[in-house]
């Protein structure tokens, strides 16, 4: 056996996943597609020992998007932005200091989407900023892509949804379904390569799953959403409070290169 080297070991650290092992007769011949498959096998392998109830039933499964409003469907960039900047469709923009629109590559590949803005993308109006967003970048250096470049990082509603405390909260069924049209949007003009779903809300509003479901079922699967191969993983902020989860996210964005790879990105 011998220790996993390269660039991916680098960034392995930066997520906070320790060394990985390898054959030493597989490592002798790798590239860096071998490379990234070996890895997504050992670790795929580690889960279906440790943890073989996590993984989903199915390997492809779909869903469909929420219908878009025509007006928003026909939207460009600008006409986008200034209607999410607008918006007054659900009550999460009387409390908003900014709406939070999404950053990067509008031509990405790659397309991250979380659950909605804290009170420090709100206070910015930037998606995932603060110690969740620093590992969020990690995350895509681990995969080769840097924010604003090649990536998009979007969220599925655009105001900061909190409880009668002030304090951060999920979105509701209710504010989720008013503001996916501008998502819609988004991932229409963008056409990603892959969808990466952060967390419990984007998943299963993507995926229109029962509110049960948990990111553990739905991880080791490629799904489907706007015809597109969307991976689910953990959300950062998560990971921040389980760090021992972060190699379950490892293999998850090992499966998101291989889809990437699979689908000529
Ligand atoms: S969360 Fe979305 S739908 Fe609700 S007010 Fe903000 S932009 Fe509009």
């Amino acid at each position: 056996m011998t220790t996993y080297s390269g660039r991916h070991a680098a960034f392995l650290e930066e997520i906070g996943v320790g060394p990985l092992w390898v054959r030493r007769t597989a490592a002798a011949s790798m590239g860096q597609a071998d490379e990234v498959a070996a890895v997504a096998a050992v670790v795929a392998e580690e889960q279906r020992v440790a943890a073989p109830a996590e993984r989903a039933p199915s390997a492809w499964t779909d869903a469909s998007p929420a219908s878009c409003a025509p007006a928003v469907a026909e939207m460009d960039w600008m006409q986008l932005q200034a209607a999410v900047a607008a918006c007054t469709k659900c009550r999460l923009c009387e409390q908003r200091t900014h709406t939070v629109f999404g950053v990067g590559d509008q031509k990405a590949k790659w397309l991250f989407i979380g659950e909605g803005p804290g009170r420090s993308e709100d206070a910015k109006g930037e998606p995932f900023v603060g110690p969740a967003g620093k590992l969020l970048d990690n995350m895509l250096l681990a995969i080769g892509v840097k924010r604003g470049v090649n990536a998009y990082i979007a969220n599925i509603v655009k105001c900061r949804p909190t409880d009668a405390m002030g304090k951060d909260r999920p979105p509701t069924a209710a504010e989720t379904d008013a503001c996916m049209p501008y998502l819609n949007r988004q991932i229409a003009l963008i056409q990603p390569t892959v969808i990466v779903a952060l967390g419990k809300t984007a998943a299963l509003s993507l995926l229109k799953r029962d509110p049960d479901t948990s990111v553990a079922t739905l991880r080791g699967s490629v799904h489907r959403y706007a015809g597109l191969p969307l991976i689910v993983t953990y959300h950062p902020a998560y990971l921040l409070r389980t760090p021992a989860d972060k190699r379950k996210t490892w293999a998850d964005l090992c499966l998101a290169m291989q889809t990437y790879a699979h689908a000529g990105g």
